[in-house]
């Protein structure tokens, strides 16, 4: 199969880990005798540098053009942020391609994987057997994009965020969350505020509504302040989780804490179109970039969401999914999630042990 792939590495440790991951995407592909063409896109801060957008219109082109978007991070150092290099960085990169390409859903799978279970917090209550969650959050409706207004009245100030849906959207995210429920243990939480706001009532009307399309599949509601209680004290009762934008974008980094690092976690934003864009859930890590210590799983990871929901390729996902967890198995570690510091590795040894293992998976055609 011949797949279109728009690469847009970014900042910080995006082109290192970036550069990995297509190594291992071309690995994949000579296995499986796909032909995977990578065309680089420049974003963020790099995209600045010699353009002066974040996101250049030649981006949007090869993006539109191409059949998924790999992207990496964006974005400069904390303390840098005054610098125009960096000024709305992020909100003019990563939220106009959201906007742009209206990639309404995103997932983000949680895991915890049993070589790592000490640097998981709650690994002193015996709650993390069996964690494997996936959350499904609405990403271009609700709060962050309804009217934003400050303003006095009689000298006092005032400020009010307008939060919007539309039945259409919310039927939109819940097909995507109870289709991927139906390949998995069929349980959904639908997470909102219905004791309050009439955005959530009319989120869980359409829930339940949509529902009835998928019998086999049980469907619970929680109210938002629960859940983040909940995904603490016992997240093995998850299986998928839907909610709207604010609300995942608070409890999706909340549930990010359990794997360990934030370089094990990938994310998936896909659109009506088709057209998906998969990034790491964490940012452009300016701290450790360039010393080749970055964990590339969730890059890795993000990659083999790629060839699962846009391209269908299941098991070249799992290959991808499994040579992760045999190089983990082996003790081969970046210092992130190394119990002992000294016996970490680069990301290129990684790389290489888990390339390595790629090579030897025999293809049964
Ligand atoms: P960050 O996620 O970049 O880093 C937080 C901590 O996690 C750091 O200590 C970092 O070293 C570590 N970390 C992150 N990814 C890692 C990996 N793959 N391997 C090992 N350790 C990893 O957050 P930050 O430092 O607050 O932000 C840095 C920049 O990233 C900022 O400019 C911010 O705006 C941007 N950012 C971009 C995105 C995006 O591109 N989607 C998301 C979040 C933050």
């Amino acid at each position: 199969m011949k797949k279109k792939i728009a690469v847009l590495a970014g900042d910080g440790i995006g082109p290192e880990v970036m550069a990995h991951t297509l190594r291992v995407l071309a690995c994949v592909a000579t296995q499986f005798k796909h032909q995977f063409e990578f065309i680089e896109a420049k974003i963020g801060g790099q995209a600045y540098e010699s353009c002066q957008s974040h996101c250049p219109d030649e981006t949007l082109q090869i993006c539109q053009s191409a059949d998924a978007i790999l992207f990496g991070s964006v974005g400069g150092p904390v303390a840098e942020q005054h610098l125009e290099k960096w000024i709305n960085c992020e909100t003019n990169s990563i939220l106009k391609l959201r906007q742009h390409f209206d990639l309404s859903i995103n997932i983000r799978p949680i895991c915890v994987y049993p070589e790592l279970e000490c640097y998981c917090p709650l690994q002193n209550n015996g709650a993390i057997d069996h964690i494997n969650f996936i959350i499904f959050r609405e990403l271009t409706g609700g709060i962050y994009f309804g009217e934003h207004k400050q303003f006095l009245i009689n000298g006092q100030r005032f400020a009010s965020d307008e939060s919007v849906y539309d039945e259409a959207k919310i039927k939109q995210i819940a097909h995507a969350a109870f289709k991927t429920a139906v390949t998995r243990r069929r349980k959904i939480c639908s997470v909102d505020k219905a004791n309050v706001l009439a955005t959530s009532k009319l989120w869980r009307a359409i829930m339940n509504e949509v529902s009835l399309d998928y019998p086999e599949v049980e469907l619970t509601h929680m109210l938002v302040d629960n859940c983040a209680m909940q995904i603490i004290v016992n997240p093995q009762q998850f299986d998928v989780l839907v909610t709207e934008n604010m609300f995942g974008d608070i409890i999706s980094d909340l549930a990010a804490v359990l794997p360990g690092s934030l370089g094990l976690i990938p994310s998936a934003s896909t659109s009506l179109s088709g057209l998906g864009l998969y990034e790491p859930s964490g940012g452009s890590a300016p701290d450790i970039a360039g010393k080749d210590i970055a964990n590339p799983c969730a890059q890795l990871l993000s990659a083999a969401m790629m060839l699962r929901h846009s391209f269908k390729m299941p098991t070249e996902a799992k290959v991808i999914e499994d040579a992760i967890k045999f190089t983990i198995a082996k003790g081969m570690v970046t210092p992130d999630i190394a119990i002992d510091k000294v016996t970490s590795c680069s990301t290129t040894e990684f790389i290489d042990c888990l390339i390595d293992h790629i090579g030897n998976v025999v293809v049964s055609t």
